[in-house]
């Protein structure tokens, strides 16, 4: 068993530090304060190929592994760009999963290449406003006619549709009442974002006010059946493929984040004076830090060991939910600690961690909620009867 960074991997580290440099502290603080896209930082990562680093060479990647990716995300993440660089990158990553595995080879040489040179840019488009975190449920029709299909229906929460070329949508297209499992007659297209037939509107959120998040409504969109993914009907199988891989980045992307936030917790622990000693010395404030170091490293291990079980085709469920939950909470723990450590700074903008703190929140929410993942490993790993 070895446990040290393959010279590859900490080359990844190395490079993707180099770029995160030239995006200090107040480029995302003004990101935050303003909004808008972060361009800069998205073409810096795309003009070296680091977009489709888990995306087959064939197509314009780079063919490595979820391990590196998530080495990526929590280089990013850990630099300070927090979720407003992560979610920035994060769709082209392993967002099209589901093409890479189930689309055929013209759909493969036609959709992957933009993305993975960030010429491209793509949301996902799953979540609806009444159905939640039941997705079997979802009812964003799709109707054949002819050589096309006509979609409509609301979506919500879908980040980055502001600016997006290309949406990967699920939807159902056989009713849930005629399918033989709720799971079954949901299709799945890699459709142009055609803002003729979709409207988006603008979450007002509480944190990574740069990525935008959405609601999006459809009304009609014409939808090739070249743009459909794999065969009709077999939809949520195929998301479901690609819910590990993004479950072990954004874990990552959390272990990064509360990182960042530990480091400057620890910066200012040493440097504040107060009573005539750093408050560091005081074990009221070392003892969380401490707490949230080990928390954070037994995290990013359960990151690691789900990336080296998805990348060496073991199932990776169980380790991957785990991985998300304990980064989730450890994240959180870290960001949430660094506020207090900074006393009432901790709540000025300047000193970053308010920002850290708020943004923390989504990889505890997304894609699915620590309840959920406790259902999940009290039913599949531990076998207990299914609560819901
Ligand atoms: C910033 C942000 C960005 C996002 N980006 C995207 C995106 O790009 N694309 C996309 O498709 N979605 C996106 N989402 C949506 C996200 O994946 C969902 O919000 C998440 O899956 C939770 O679904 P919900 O909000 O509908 O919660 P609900 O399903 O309404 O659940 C509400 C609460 O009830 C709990 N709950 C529900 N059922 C049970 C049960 N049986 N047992 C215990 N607890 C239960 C949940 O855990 C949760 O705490 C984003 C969300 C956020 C906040």
């Amino acid at each position: 068993m070895d446990f040290a960074l393959s010279e590859q991997q900490q080359s990844i580290r190395d490079a993707i530090e180099r770029i995160c440099a030239r995006f200090g502290d107040g480029y995302w603080l003004e990101r935050d304060r303003e909004g808008g896209f972060p361009q800069e930082f998205h073409a810096a990562l795309a003009a070296d190929g680091w977009l489709g680093i888990c995306m087959p060479e064939a197509y314009g990647g780079a063919g490595l592994g979820v391990s590196e990716a998530a080495i990526m995300m929590q280089t990013i993440a850990a630099s300070g760009a927090g979720l407003s660089g992560a979610s920035a990158v994060h769709m082209n990553i392993f967002g099209l999963n589901p093409v890479v595995v189930f689309g055929s080879e013209e759909q493969k040489r036609r959709m992957l290449p933009p993305i993975a040179t960030g010429r491209e840019k793509a949301c996902f488009a799953v979540t609806e406003p009444n159905v939640g975190l039941d997705t079997s449920r979802l009812q964003t029709r799709a109707v054949r006619k002819g050589d096309h299909y006509v979609v409509s229906g609301a979506k919500t929460w879908i980040s980055t549709a502001q600016i997006a070329d290309k949406m990967l949508i699920l939807t159902r297209s056989t009713p849930i009442e005629q399918a033989a499992k709720p799971t079954q007659g949901l299709t799945l297209f890699y459709a142009a974002f055609d803002r003729r037939f979709i409207e988006v509107r603008e979450i007002d959120k509480m944190g990574r006010k740069a990525v935008d998040s959405n609601q999006v409504f459809i009304d009609g969109l014409e939808v090739p059946v070249e743009d459909r993914i794999g065969e009709e009907g077999r939809g949520f199988e195929y998301i479901l493929h690609g819910m590990n891989p993004e479950r072990i980045l954004i874990a990552s992307e959390a272990v990064g984040l509360g990182r960042a936030a530990l480091r400057r917790a620890t910066e200012y622990a040493k440097e504040r004076v107060v009573f005539g000693r750093p408050i560091g010395q005081n074990q009221a404030i070392q003892h969380p830090l401490a707490q949230c170091w080990m928390e954070l490293e037994a995290a990013h291990l359960m990151v690691m060991s789900a990336a080296w079980q998805y990348d060496t085709g073991r199932p990776s469920g169980p380790a991957a939910n785990a991985a998300k939950y304990l980064a989730g909470e450890a994240g959180f723990k870290a960001c949430q600690t660094a506020v207090m450590t900074h006393g009432g700074y901790g709540y000025a903008k300047e000193f970053h961690v308010e920002r850290y703190l708020r943004e923390v929140m989504i990889p505890r929410i997304t894609p699915i909620t620590p309840h959920l993942i406790l259902c999940f490993i009290a039913e599949r790993v531990l076998g207990l009867p299914k609560s819901y």
